[in-house]
């Protein structure tokens, strides 16, 4: 496929092709400011603007959805599709533009406001709920969310799985079918693994990454890193958030944010690299395609593959830190050695909060949030019957039991958000990061030496052609399939975690 030409026609009389892009490059622009708003709340906006900022987002969010509802758009991307050459980027364009506006005007705008109230009113209370570990202050939110989003469902997808057409949003194409059988091989491969980690009784000595690591070397460090494996800075940024997060305003401005502690490097270092991952997609994606319908991201699962991959693939290898050891101890003023510092960023221990979880566990916790959202939305299990759900299948599933709902069930932000079937999209991310970067090996060789030499540049060229350059022009599984030749399984990501854990822990 080639990128179309850039248009900036609007008259009735240009083709339907070019009044679809006028149309979507508005649509468009309305999603980054509405991102724009919510990056200066997340990062320096005074706290006394929430209310203030809160109408303005609803009023960019009303815009921006009577746009994408628009009789006009509808009838536009029905000629543009009659119009357009079977196969063609036209083609593609007009049918990713009717996937997208099919969902939104099948969702009447009483449901979209009463969602959009709920939301706000859940994400209030969760805060509060959380806060007080109290579970019962959340229930009726909750209650309420799942019942607007059961009703969601049904609208998008009559007679369908209500999980299935939420799972949708944030991977096109993905089934719980699907999924099933991937998290069930997931569980019978971990559960053994991080039982076999703890018995073998060789604790890794965690000292070399803990100790007084300032604010001001952790920035340089952080820098200094995410440019060499070939973030731009002059089409990016770095700053402080509560919850470390990146987002592409458009393909010269993506901004990530992060959090610090200044007891233990490993949290920012990890974080900066992870959202670094996510802008070096967003940074890749073709620019002539901006602002049209193929031009942002495939899926969430597939972003999160580019950001687990140079976290834990590239940024937890050892021939990354045979590079960057001296950088580390140059900022730091450290003298740990390779062989200190390395363990020390893949220790195995089960624990309760998910955001905390290490690269063998990790997939355990999502398991447990995959289970109970397919509980909810298919009436077997009730939202009073959660929290304990959620603390037995935690001690099923990992061993480890809750002492509150603040570190069990009320731990993550989604739910509160109505984000129902977001939760899969880290997994399938972790999987296919794994399975990219052995496909990318298989092709160029072992990236060891080039790593070692602080070159990451034949990785980031085989991802631009075999992943950024796509758009969203393929679904998720295809591009998966195409990239690396079978469809996304556990096998490399299996093999990757057994090379590293019989290397630490020698199994
Ligand atoms: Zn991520």
């Amino acid at each position: 496929m080639s990128a179309p030409s850039p248009s900036t026609a609007s008259s009735s009389a240009s083709s339907p092709h070019q009044r679809l892009l006028t149309l979507w490059g508005e649509i468009r622009d309305f999603a980054g400011i509405e991102e724009l708003l919510e990056w200066d709340q997340e990062t320096t906006m005074p706290r006394r603007g929430v209310a203030g900022r809160a109408k303005a987002l609803g009023t960019v969010a009303a815009a921006k959805h009577a746009r994408l509802t628009a009789a006009e758009l509808v009838e536009t991307i029905a000629e543009a599709a009659a119009a357009a050459p079977a196969g063609s980027v036209e083609a593609g364009q007009a049918a990713e533009a009717r996937r997208q506006v099919e969902r939104a005007v099948r969702i009447p705008a009483r449901l979209a406001s009463e969602l959009a109230e709920a939301r706000a009113l859940g994400q209030a209370a969760w805060q509060e709920a959380r806060r007080r570990a109290d579970f019962a202050a959340f229930e009726p939110h909750l209650a309420r969310l799942i019942a607007l989003k059961k009703e969601e469902a049904a609208v998008v997808a009559p007679g369908g799985n209500a999980y299935d057409a939420l799972l949708d949003v944030y991977e096109p194409g993905a089934t719980s079918a699907a999924l099933n059988p991937l998290f069930t091989r997931l569980r019978g491969e971990l559960s053994p693994l991080v039982k076999a980690v703890a018995e073998a009784g060789r604790p890794v000595d965690e000292a070399p990454a803990r100790g007084h690591f300032p604010f001001a070397a952790q920035r340089a460090l952080a820098l200094e890193l995410v440019a060499a494996i070939g973030f731009d800075l002059e089409a990016g940024r770095l700053d402080g958030s509560t919850h470390p997060f990146c987002v592409g305003i458009n393909p010269g401005d993506v901004r990530l944010t992060w959090r610090w502690q200044e007891d233990d490097f490993r949290p920012a270092l990890y974080g900066v690299l992870h959202e670094a991952g996510h802008g070096l997609y967003e940074q890749g994606l073709p620019p002539a395609w901006f602002r049209t319908p193929l031009g942002d991201a495939v899926s969430l699962g597939i972003h999160e593959s580019q950001s687990r991959l140079w976290e834990n693939q590239v940024g937890r290898s050892r021939a990354f830190w045979q590079w960057a050891l001296p950088r580390f101890q140059a900022h730091f003023g450290s003298t740990a050695g390779l062989e200190q510092l390395w363990p020390t960023l893949h220790v195995v221990r089960p624990s309760l909060i998910r955001v905390e979880a290490d690269e063998a566990t990790y997939n355990l916790h999502v398991l447990v949030r995959f289970e109970l959202e397919k509980a909810l939305f298919a009436g077997d299990l009730s939202v009073a019957e959660l929290p304990a759900a959620w603390d037995d299948l935690y001690a099923e599933v990992l061993g480890v039991r809750p002492a509150n709902a603040a570190e069990g069930v009320l731990q993550d932000i989604h739910w509160s958000m109505g984000s129902f079937g977001y939760f899969p999209t880290y997994t399938l991310g972790t999987l296919a990061a794994a399975q990219l970067f052995a496909a990318a090996e298989r092709t160029c060789g072992s990236f060891a030496g080039s790593f070692a030499g602080g070159d990451f540049s034949a990785l980031l060229a085989w991802l631009r052609s075999n992943v950024h350059r796509h758009g969203s022009t393929l679904r998720p599984a295809e591009l998966v399939e195409r990239a690396t030749g079978k469809p996304l399984g556990p096998e490399d990501f299996m093999t990757y975690l057994r090379g590293i854990l019989q290397a630490i822990y020698q199994l």
